[in-house]
């Protein structure tokens, strides 16, 4: 790629403001950030495992994203130059199980914060940023595939339609003057992905049959066709979003797409155990009432206005998880993997 980004130089120390700081992105996120001489302040529910280690950069508040007046209050203390909101129920399967909660907060807690970004701005006379991570689950059963910036937004599962309210929400606040993006994020894999999500539940059960202590494993809908990406790409993402000269929504992805049973027939691969799919038996408890197809991206414009693309290829994603897992599952035993 040799576009050269179009992006806001480092002018001195930023601050950022991170919810889900204790999660997959928001510990790459903050490793990333600190990296490049940010102040990260990041919110945490009481009891929270936050992965990173850089305690001189990096302040934890507690807040709940159910709480609208107490991320207002911190957003006035902590005074962020960018907002990242990458809390809430990342799991779609668990917001079939709470539709309520999931609409709070991976849906409304988004209008909270970006009024208090607003109201930040306002009184402080200075450009407050905000970026929420969206989701591919906002198109729904996308008769297009890949998907772009303009595919219309027909959410099919209760994640979904909360992830379009905020995405809807950030528009309305850009249109009011306040710098809002969504970064619309595809699948995005890693060794901190938590173990109830298909690919770890994979990476993780292939390693206890690789190492002679399950004998089989147990997964959904295998025909499922997901974008799978590589996390700390994605965070690189964010950042460039944050600091693009312009506000504005990009597709986040790689551009290809695998079926959920290639994920877990190079798992099996990677873990040297031939033919490891007649060792996959299908649960209908892992199948969801209503589900896309096929989900792929169109990286096009984030690659030619912010020059990223993704630098980790399936193929490695899988065998950094199955080898990552291997170790883990030699060391906690079953105690490792996901409790069904
Ligand atoms: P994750 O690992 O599940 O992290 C979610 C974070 O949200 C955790 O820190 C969690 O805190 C926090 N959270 C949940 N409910 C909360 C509440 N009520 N109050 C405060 N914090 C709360 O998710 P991720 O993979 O890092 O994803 C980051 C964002 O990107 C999410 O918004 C997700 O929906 C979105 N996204 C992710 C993907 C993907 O493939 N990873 C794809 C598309 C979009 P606790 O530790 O307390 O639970």
């Amino acid at each position: 790629m040799t576009t050269e980004p179009a992006r806001v130089r480092n002018q001195g120390t930023r601050t950022a403001f991170i919810t889900g700081i204790s999660g997959q992105d928001g510990s790459y996120l903050t490793e990333h950030l600190v990296s490049s001489d940010w102040t990260v302040h990041g919110m945490v529910r009481a009891g929270d495992d936050v992965h990173h280690e850089s305690p001189a950069a990096v302040a934890l508040h507690s807040g709940d994203l159910m709480d609208a007046p107490r991320m207002a209050q911190l957003i006035e203390e902590v005074e962020p130059d960018v907002v990242f909101n990458l809390g809430g129920m990342s799991s779609v399967a668990k917001s079939w199980q709470q539709p309520y909660e999931a609409a709070i907060v991976t849906g409304a807690a988004s209008v909270a914060l970006l009024e208090a970004a607003w109201r930040l701005q306002e009184r402080s006379g200075r450009q407050v940023r905000f970026v929420q991570a969206s989701s591919a689950e906002i198109f729904g059963n996308a008769s297009v595939v890949p998907q772009t910036e303009s595919t219309p937004i027909r959410p099919v599962t209760p994640y979904g339609a909360a992830k379009a309210f905020a995405h809807h929400a950030v528009e309305t606040y850009r249109s009011r003057g306040l710098f809002a993006s969504s970064a619309i994020l595809y699948n995005h894999e890693s060794l901190r992905r938590p173990a109830s999500f298909v690919t770890r539940r994979i990476t993780l059960g292939v390693a206890a049959i690789a190492l002679g202590l399950k004998d089989r494993i147990r997964l959904g809908n295998l025909d499922a066709v997901r974008d799978f990406g590589w996390a700390p790409d994605y965070v690189d993402a964010l950042d460039r979003i944050a600091t693009a000269e312009q506000a504005d929504d990009f597709i986040v992805a790689t551009g290809e797409s695998h079926s959920v049973k290639d994920f877990a027939a190079r798992a099996f691969a990677a873990a040297g155990i031939p033919d490891g799919l007649s060792l996959v038996d299908t649960d209908p408890k892992f199948q969801r009432p209503a589900e896309a197809l096929e989900m792929r991206g169109d990286p096009s414009k984030i690659s030619a206005t912010l020059g990223w693309t993704a630098t980790t290829n399936f193929q490695s994603i899988v065998q950094m998880m199955v080898e990552h897992d291997i170790n883990l599952v030699r060391e906690h035993g079953l105690a490792a993997l996901p409790q069904d």
